[in-house]
């Protein structure tokens, strides 16, 4: 079939797979629009968009013209004392997009190290201003910002890899979302009691993804904004997956702002940054977060530098995708995502097994009960000719934002069905 595969399997090392037991991977030879095409001719269509990158679909034709222009003359150039235009274009333009004086950008290659810059910017932040000893971070429970070091410590302590690691990871303090009165006051004393040890706050505003598509509501997120403003922390937003429409506006942090005009210090972004193409991510800070680093000495300058920093290539694929964003409906096409996920994911609550079934912007999901036998519902959805790969508890769509109602009905039509069946098992 593909003379590449078994030979190439023998060398390769998959991501969250247990080697010796897990299924096969699917070879792909193409992509195209919401499909994913097999060696085998077979085609899939994807509900999740290539862990939530791919808002545009595959092989977008403005994407990938802009890629090919820019690999002809400047691909890459090392990005200390030299600079690019697309990086500079993006830098301006996603400075102009993010809400109030979110408009210092700092560019890197993946959305866990987007989030270790944030931390080190916090971290140095209070510490050019005297205040070296505010050095921990606050997060939630079921939240998710990475997987290396200082983002794991970060990670729900359950559904993270704590255990796996402890004792190798920095120690930090995790809070419950205070969506309640009596929550509010929890947290408030947690941030009194730690007091000026802590440096910031990190949350993913309004869906907490990887930790189980977990949804909170918009008075949550900007009472956290002016507990931080009111504890002297910073707030470290991390759109790495909510960003780009996916929640319903540009970035989700945007309605907060409109409730109480609260504006995160730092965002980090990256996943649907390049629309699913390139591998870059973003750390923005606000004005008073970059002046807090401008001073009369080299140690006050913030620290960090990766090789392939601001990568040309990325920096134009991304600049066309904020292109479509100014030029297709896709803020509208995600309401219309939203409405269709509603209402046709909506009947799962009457199915034995769920929990729950949630949807927030392109984002739907369907919370299981009882014993979930990931691999076997995996490899149903194959068989149904659907990419949809369910974690934890949970089985969700995030569809390109471009899928036609049809593609999105066969992907809901899938859920319902392998549900169905697993319900009739329990
Ligand atoms: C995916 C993700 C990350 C990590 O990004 P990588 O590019 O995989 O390192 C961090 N935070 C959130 C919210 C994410 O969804």
């Amino acid at each position: 079939m593909s003379d590449w595969l078994t030979p190439g399997l023998t060398h390769l090392w998959l991501p969250y797979t247990q080697m010796q037991t897990a299924p096969a991977p699917l070879p792909v030879v193409a992509t195209q629009g919401v499909r994913i095409r097999l060696a085998d001719g077979r085609e899939l269509i994807d509900g999740i968009s290539s862990w939530w990158t791919a808002c545009h679909g595959y092989n977008h034709p403005h994407i990938r013209a802009a890629i090919e222009r820019q690999l002809a003359s400047l691909p890459h150039v090392m990005f200390a004392g030299l600079v690019h235009e697309p990086a500079a274009r993006l830098a301006q333009r996603l400075a102009a997009l993010l809400p109030g004086d979110l408009e210092r950008v700092f560019f890197t290659e993946s959305g866990s190290v987007a989030v270790e810059v944030a931390l080190k910017m916090a971290i140095q932040y209070w510490r050019n201003k005297g205040q070296a000893e505010k050095q921990r971070i606050v997060y939630f429970r079921h939240g998710y910002h990475g997987d290396t070091f200082a983002t794991m410590a970060l990670c729900d302590p359950e559904e993270g890899m704590h255990s796996l690691f402890a004792g190798a990871m920095p120690d930090q303090i995790m809070a419950e979302l205070p969506s309640d009165e009596t929550m509010r006051r929890a947290f408030e004393l947690l941030l009194e009691t730690h007091g000026e040890r802590l440096a910031a706050v990190i949350i993913e505003p309004l869906v907490q993804g990887a930790g189980g598509m977990q949804m909170h509501d918009a008075a949550t997120l900007a009472f956290i904004a002016a507990a931080c403003a009111r504890h002297k922390l910073l707030l470290i937003a991390d759109e790495i997956m909510t960003g780009f429409g996916r929640t319903g506006r540009m970035f989700a942090c945007e309605e907060a702002d409109e409730l109480t005009s609260t504006i995160p210090d730092i965002v980090c972004l990256s996943k649907a940054l390049t629309g699913g193409t390139l591998p870059l991510a973003a750390t923005v800070a606000r004005r008073h977060v970059f002046e807090a680093f401008l001073a009369d000495d080299p140690a006050a300058a913030l620290m960090h530098g990766p090789t392939y920093m601001a990568n040309a290539l990325a920096c134009a694929a991304a600049n066309a995708s904020l292109d479509l964003f100014e030029s297709e409906p896709r803020l509208a096409q995600v309401a219309a995502i939203e409405a269709q996920l509603a209402a046709e994911l909506g009947p799962c609550r009457d199915l034995a097994g769920v929990a729950e079934v949630r949807v927030k912007g392109a984002i739907g999901a369907v919370e299981l009960a009882g014993r979930i036998e990931l691999d076997a519902l995996r490899r149903r959805f194959a068989e149904l000719g659907v990419w949809v790969r369910p974690f934890g508890k949970v089985v969700y769509l995030m569809p390109p934002f471009v899928i036609a109602a049809e593609d999105l009905t066969t992907l809901t039509a899938a859920v319902r069905q392998v549900l169905t069946e697993r319900a009739r098992q329990l």
